[in-house]
């Protein structure tokens, strides 16, 4: 038996592009595909929501004279960009997919709302959710807890780029750097440790759902997850 029934995939924008000079690499594309594919082979509703590293992040906008709510729109059309590539590779290996955005933009891509959200669920296609929360100064952390919750998901499931979970600290630069297998909402926030910003934690936090935090690198991650695997950092509510 699964695990969750419904997850959400947080997939930064740097999962596509990998070591590649243009902002999607088709590796790194076709492999998150396959994990995906995975889920789905496996009966898993799957929500994703991606981010725009790979294309532009608003805090650049400060060394190049550009507004800051502009730069996150310039942000936010970033994420649109990805929720159309990855909904194109779905389909091209016969996963039925729709993009959502929190933006409109009528010939590009359908307009978001929670309704349509869960109808395509119910209907067995992968939902993802481009545009983040369609305002500036969020992220997509915050998008993907928000997404989370409206779509009633179990888990988010969180694909980190170098690092299998959480540490106290970098675990590439300091060796005494200490693991956490669980964590709680509230020891996430106390620590302070970046791994999600913090209006995520609390939406998350409040709503009690699970976030797994695992490496990106291990394409059998999200399987293993699904099948019951205690892989990366789990962070709960607590008591
Ligand atoms: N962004 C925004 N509002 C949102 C989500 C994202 O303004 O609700 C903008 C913001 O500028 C951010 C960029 O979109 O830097 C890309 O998102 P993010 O940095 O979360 O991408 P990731 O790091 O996950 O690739």
């Amino acid at each position: 038996m699964n695990s969750y029934k419904r997850v959400l995939l947080k997939l930064s924008g740097e999962a596509l592009k990998g070591d590649s000079s243009s902002i999607l690499s088709s590796a790194c594309v076709e492999e998150v595909i396959s994990s995906i594919k995975g889920l789905v082979d496996k009966g898993v509703e799957v929500c994703i929501v991606v981010g725009a590293g790979n294309i532009w992040r608003g805090k650049l906008a400060e060394t190049i004279h550009i507004e800051p709510a502009r730069a996150d729109y310039m942000g936010m059309l970033g994420t649109v960009i990805n929720a159309l590539a990855l909904q194109q590779a779905l389909v091209h290996v016969g996963i039925d997919a729709v993009a959502f955005s929190a933006l409109e933009m009528n010939d590009v891509v359908e307009f978001y709302s929670q309704e349509k959200a869960l109808k395509a669920l119910e209907e067995g296609k992968v939902v993802i959710f481009g545009g983040g929360t369609g305002k500036p100064f969020f992220t997509t952390d915050t998008c993907a807890a928000l997404r989370a919750i409206e779509t009633n998901c179990e888990a988010v499931l969180m694909a980190k780029n170098g690092v299998d979970g959480v540490y106290s600290k970098d675990p590439n630069k300091y060796e005494d750097a200490k693991f956490f297998k669980t964590l709680t909402y509230k020891e996430l926030l106390d620590l302070n440790l970046g791994v999600m910003d913090t209006t995520a934690v609390s939406l998350l936090l409040d709503k009690d759902i699970v976030l797994r935090v695992f490496s990106m690198q291990d394409s059998t991650a999200f399987a293993k997850i699904i099948a019951g695997e205690d892989l990366g950092t789990t962070i709960k509510k607590g008591e």
